[in-house]
């Protein structure tokens, strides 16, 4: 049963699920095309893991026959706001629509330079749209790029003061809690697992996917107020020498629309990015070839770097010499959570030996044990004695990031059966069959506690094989599943 949405969202939503003959699809177009702000979101069905325990050991299960590369976006949601400065939300209901009415006037309005396009890391919403698209008109109708983007993360670490030339903090925060943080509004998780291929959609869904869309542009509002206070206030004092408390307090609360005035071309050209997909983002990660190409021309990437920081050569692990066909890593201290990711996704990734260690014992250590240094410590590219391809200097500043990262420079195809296959503690692998609650409860004496809680649910237990640590599919489990196997462009 859905839960009653409250308070009741302050906008109204159309349900877009005809053709052009029907009365929603032509107000859409017709709004897309007088919006200067538009925010985006799209849903798919989410993949789940089978009711089997998690991955066995490496090797000893098949990887997957060629999954589908990417979901299909069944529901698409596009919150406009016009030059009156009124709202208006369209849930688009992408099974029932024509999609052939719809891809010229989506793609116009991506690539429209003075329409602002708000989203929350659209790129993945991106790159399975424009699977969506194409595989139903072929391949001339994807969607390669988003011009004038604002992601609504970066508005909400400017909103929250945070220096940009400062480093990002660690945990990337849900557009639940940014929208919490920032309004006070509490957008209900609970459906953005369920079925968004089952039609008809209930009202429960529709209203959920609306607010996804409609709060990024009260977002948006508090953005736009923001940067115009801070550069009223500053060219004030540039001018006049005196501090005008009262232009500041004149534009925060005045109430302007925000698309009624031309400050919203200055904001697009000072704040927004662009989206680009290269051909390799719309590829499956097997086929994926060119990573480098793609790192460099990515326009999300705006940070400069040194160009010897991208990796150079050939994958450096060779599948002849045995191993599981991946290459391992060894993660400086400085990014020990990616450690802890790549071993959710499977991936062998060891940290150092010692606490502090030196260059040069990390780069032994990586030599010795045949893997590939992860490091953000730029200087650690300097060392002479380097072996070529032996370090990478990780860019992402975020854990997640600093994951998809490595997949896509290292063309890491993650199958389902790896997630969570390592114990993250320890970089161990798992015992080859699970754990009664019996063995396990025999299993964690004086190591280990099992709550109680646990005892009636028939679950399984994995132990690990180095550390004796004992797992189970817990309530973080399956949402932690989710997040990587979208993280891992896993298919369905
Ligand atoms: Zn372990």
């Amino acid at each position: 049963m859905d839960p009653a949405p409250a308070p009741p969202p302050p906008f109204a939503v159309h349900l877009v699920s005809g053709g052009s003959s029907s009365p929603e699809l032509p107000l859409l177009l017709q709004s897309l095309a007088a919006a200067r702000v538009v925010a985006l979101d799209a849903e798919w069905k989410p993949r789940r893991r089978g009711a089997s325990a998690p991955g066995p050991v490496d090797g000893a299960s098949p990887a997957l026959p060629n999954p589908p590369l990417f979901p299909t976006v069944t529901v698409l949601q596009l919150a406009c706001r016009g030059e009156e400065g009124c709202s208006e939300v369209f849930v688009v209901d992408l099974l029932a629509v024509p999609l052939a009415d719809l891809w010229a006037p989506l793609r116009q309005l991506f690539e429209r330079p003075d329409a602002l396009k708000l989203g929350f890391r659209f790129k993945q919403d991106l790159v399975y749209l424009s699977a969506t698209f194409t595989a139903a008109l072929g391949s001339d109708s994807r969607f390669d790029r988003v011009e004038a983007f604002l992601d609504v993360t970066n508005v909400y670490y400017y909103l929250m003061g945070h220096d940009r030339q400062k480093r990002l903090p660690k945990e990337t925060k849900s557009l639940a809690t940014i929208c919490e943080e920032l309004l006070n509004v509490s957008l209900s998780k609970e459906l953005q697992c369920s079925d968004w291929s089952c039609r008809p959609l209930s009202e429960g869904q529709i209203q959920y996917a609306a607010s996804d869309a409609y709060y990024l542009l009260d977002i948006f509002d508090l953005f736009h107020q923001k940067v115009r206070t801070e550069e009223k206030c500053v060219s004030t004092m540039e001018t006049s020498d005196q501090h005008c408390p009262q232009r500041a307090i004149e534009c925060s609360s005045s109430g302007y629309v925000i698309c009624s005035d031309d400050y919203l071309t200055s904001i697009i050209t000072k704040y927004s990015d662009r989206i680009l997909l290269a051909e390799s983002d719309t590829k499956a990660r097997s086929s994926r070839r060119k990573q480098k190409q793609k790192l460099s021309t990515d326009a999300k990437c705006k940070e400069k770097f040194d160009c010897n920081t991208e990796w150079q050569g050939p994958p450096p692990w060779d599948p002849s010499v045995g191993g599981d066909g991946y290459p391992k890593f060894l993660c400086d201290v400085m990014i020990e959570g990616l450690a802890k990711h790549l071993r959710c996704v499977g991936i062998d990734a060891a940290t150092p030996s010692c606490k502090k260690p030196q260059p040069r014992e990390l780069l032994n250590q990586a030599y010795k044990e045949g893997r590939i240094l992860l490091t953000r410590d730029i200087k650690l590219l300097k060392y002479q004695y380097l072996a070529t391809n032996q370090v990478y200097k990780v860019k992402g500043l975020l854990k997640h990031d600093q994951l998809a990262e490595v997949i896509d420079t290292f063309q890491l195809k993650i199958s389902e059966d790896r997630l969570m296959s390592r114990c993250t503690k320890c970089n161990g692998s798992f015992i080859q069959k699970p754990l009664t609650l019996e063995e396990a409860m025999e299993a964690s004496k004086g190591f280990q506690v099992i709550p109680s809680c646990l005892f009636n649910r028939n679950l399984e237990f994995w132990k690990c094989t180095d550390c004796n640590q004992l797992y189970w599919e817990g309530t973080q489990y399956h949402n932690a599943v989710q997040k990587f196997m979208s993280v891992c462009n896993i298919g369905e």
